[in-house]
């Protein structure tokens, strides 16, 4: 048995698995198991000493048969041009799932964004967009933040295309989860996280499982994971474990996570060695527990009620799957669950809610950025959460109705609507005939 299965292969796993048994038609099989166009781009940036480095960047488009292409911007040392072209293909069947008007499309940039000053990273992005040239714009392709990008990066970027666009209309539509001020959405920030505890709150009230007092572990306490941490706490789940890149904390009672966050604000980082015990234990009478260091592995297999991977693909494999303890994952990370472990993780009755629909509130949001900027117009943040409550329950209500209906996995069921919405559209626009000859 192999683990060392990429997230292309992993996607194109899915696709065949359940494009076959819902008999999704060949061609259109065929023509999702790639990206319509990978742009590849060599960006040589002026560092703060004066030398050039040359950085390797790359945008997949994967479909815009719905729509214009969307998807996030990643810095990470680990991009390659096969993660962006899985992890595009993930955002054409997110944004099908959740019914909005796009197609799917990934970016990112290998480095390490550590190494780089904020200078540094500026020029980078600015010419990242340059290289990306015509290939981006509002009804063309709209990038988003990703690992290790956010809010100040696509100000950049929006900034660097109107530059580069004097005039245009509606060019801050380009990129979404820009900072408020800049033309941002209110609630975009924190809409990945929230849209997740929408979704996880739609399936344990439909299998009346009381929310109050289950234990959560969190791999990945960025912007996905801290805000669905938060959102977890103040619905009265407690919080035992969270980590980043260098390892997790845990606490038997529950992290006071408000408290955690902060200090993580602070310091910069995850801070390891500073024991924020949740509110109410030491009240209550009874004796704090200490907190623990873990590792990311050791996280994973902790025996929570909820697994939230929210840090990057792969973590859950052929190798562990058979230790995790969770009785619910929610794929708040894109591919965090490989298809050799989520057969292991079916059998064993631990229930999976998959990335297309966990994780697409913060696409969701993005929508309604664009929205907002095309017509200059400008939301409350209870409407934007207003939209995104009723996006999300109706959303996760298809697919936990089909799953239930079909008694098929939480993943089958989402990939067979993005699928036939995908195909339909396909076949409407002509792209395909629309009989197939035998
Ligand atoms: P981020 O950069 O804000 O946070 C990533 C977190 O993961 C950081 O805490 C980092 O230290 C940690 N991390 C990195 N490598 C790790 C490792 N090997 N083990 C454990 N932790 C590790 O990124 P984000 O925007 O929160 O994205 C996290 C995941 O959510 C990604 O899979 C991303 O594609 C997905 N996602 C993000 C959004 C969004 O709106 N930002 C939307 C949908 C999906």
């Amino acid at each position: 048995m192999t683990t060392k299965i990429s997230p292309l292969e992993s996607f194109r796993t899915t696709l065949k698995e359940v494009g076959g048994k819902m008999n999704l038609r060949k061609d259109v099989i065929e023509i999702l198991s790639y990206p319509q166009r990978v742009i590849d781009a060599y960006i040589p940036v002026e560092m703060d000493n004066g030398s050039m480095r040359i950085f390797h960047g790359y945008r997949a488009q994967h479909q815009n048969a719905r729509g214009p292409y969307k998807g996030g911007i990643r810095f990470h040392p680990d991009v390659d041009e096969q993660e962006v072209q899985a992890l595009a293909a993930l955002m054409t069947m997110k944004t099908a799932v959740v019914d909005i008007p796009f197609g799917g499309a990934k970016g990112g940039v290998a480095l390490n964004p550590m190494e780089l000053s904020d200078k540094e990273l500026q020029r980078l992005t600015r010419a990242f967009v340059q290289t990306l040239g015509e290939a981006i714009g509002p009804n063309i392709d709209v990038p988003a933040p990703d690992v290790n990008t956010n809010g100040q990066i696509m100000a950049w970027a929006a900034d660097e295309y109107s530059r580069l666009h004097q005039g245009a209309p509606h060019v801050e539509a380009t990129f979404t989860g820009k900072p408020v001020s800049v033309g941002g959405s209110l609630g975009r920030e924190e809409a990945t996280g929230y849209g997740g505890i929408l979704v996880l709150l739609n399936y344990l009230r439909r299998k009346n499982i009381a929310k109050d007092g289950l234990k959560v572990a969190v791999q990945g306490f960025g912007n996905v994971g801290s805000h669905f941490a938060r959102f977890a706490d103040k619905n009265g789940m407690h919080v035992v474990a969270v980590s980043d890149s260098r390892g997790g904390v845990f606490n038997a009672d529950g992290h006071d996570i408000e408290a955690l966050y902060g200090g993580q604000k602070k310091a910069g980082h995850l801070e390891q060695n500073v024991c924020y015990p949740r509110i109410g234990v030491a009240e209550a009478g009874q004796k704090a527990s200490e907190c623990l260091p873990l590792t990311n592995a050791e996280l994973l297999e902790l025996p929570v009620d909820i697994l939230v991977p929210a840090a990057l693909e792969n973590q859950i494999t052929a190798e562990n799957a058979e230790k995790i303890q969770a009785k619910i994952i929610i794929e708040m990370a894109n591919g965090p669950i490989t298809p050799e472990a989520d057969a292991i993780l079916a059998k064993r009755g631990i229930v999976v809610i998959p990335d297309i629909l966990a994780n697409a509130g913060g696409v969701t949001v993005s929508y309604y950025e664009w929205v907002q900027n095309l017509q200059n117009l400008y939301w409350t943040k209870e409407e934007v959460n207003s939209r995104l409550e009723q996006k999300m329950a109706k959303s996760a209500g298809d697919v936990f109705d089909i799953a239930e209906k079909e008694n098929v996995t939480n993943r089958e069921a989402a990939y067979r609507i993005a699928l036939a919405r995908v195909q339909e559209a396909m076949v409407l626009k002509g792209w395909v005939p629309a009989q197939v000859k035998a």
